[in-house]
């Protein structure tokens, strides 16, 4: 087995203690595998060990490596769901629409609406997820926590995008009760947005909440992604 194989059994497993120490069936949690800063040959071997969905933060490194996937590997690279995870700026809102099939961090209706209006026709809808920001950082990406309802409802009113759910990224913290309780404020604003009920939110299913440090408190509050990168991929070395 691969050394990306092995890591993903552990993480998988990981995550299936999580859900029995919370009481929630395995089948609850999904795994991310956010693959940003490695590259396609690592993405390859996380597939041929059966990882489908990945998680990218730099949008024209990601571009690139999904073609560089579907030169490696086609056929697998057809089965594979690309997720964008990193901050989207106008600029970008182009190639997000036409390579990726999520955009997890909405945090503007700006960026929803160009989200929107560039999906391609031929592609099937983009799932999107709100990005709020619950330890309050007046520099940290996300909305306002009481502005995550009117967004959610501006952006599940927009033809081209599904709304899916709830991004957040808290703050390191120091134990597992601090971070559980940060991941609870993310899981309150979900239920919240849920409990509105209005059009839109057929799918709205997903909180995606926890990485290789947390993702058992994050599952201990009830996220139903976790986004795993150095637990899978190993340490991450930036250029
Ligand atoms: C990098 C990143 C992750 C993965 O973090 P790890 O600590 O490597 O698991 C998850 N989510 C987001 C938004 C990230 O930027």
């Amino acid at each position: 087995m691969t050394t990306i194989a092995n890591n993903l059994q552990k993480v998988l497993g990981q995550m299936a203690q999580a859900c029995q120490g919370a009481g929630r069936a395995p089948a609850s949690v999904a795994l991310l595998a956010v693959s940003k800063t490695f590259g396609p040959e690592a993405v390859h071997s996380a597939a041929l060990a059966g990882q489908r969905a990945f998680g990218e933060n730099y949008i024209q490194e990601a571009v690139e490596k999904m073609a560089a996937l579907r030169a490696l590997a086609p056929e697998l690279a057809a089965t594979l769901e690309w997720h964008c995870i990193g901050p989207i700026q106008s600029n970008k809102t182009r190639l997000v629409a036409e390579h990726f099939d999520w955009a997890q961090t909405v945090d503007r209706l700006k960026i929803a609406q160009r989200l929107s209006d560039q999906r391609p026709a031929h592609l099937p809808p983009l799932m999107v997820c709100i990005q709020v920001n619950v330890d309050g950082g007046a520099t940290k990406s996300g909305v306002a926590p009481e502005e995550a309802v009117a967004l959610a409802e501006a952006v599940a009113r927009l033809p081209r995008l599904v709304l899916r759910g709830v991004l957040s990224i808290p703050d390191d913290a120091p134990d597992f009760e601090a971070q559980r309780a940060l991941h609870a404020r993310a899981a309150a604003i979900f239920e919240r947005i849920k409990a509105q009920g209005f059009a839109g939110l057929e799918r709205f299913d997903t909180l995606s909440m926890g990485m290789t440090g947390d993702l058992e408190a994050a599952i201990a509050a009830g996220s139903t992604l976790v986004r795993v990168g150095r637990g899978i991929f190993g340490a991450r070395t930036y250029s």
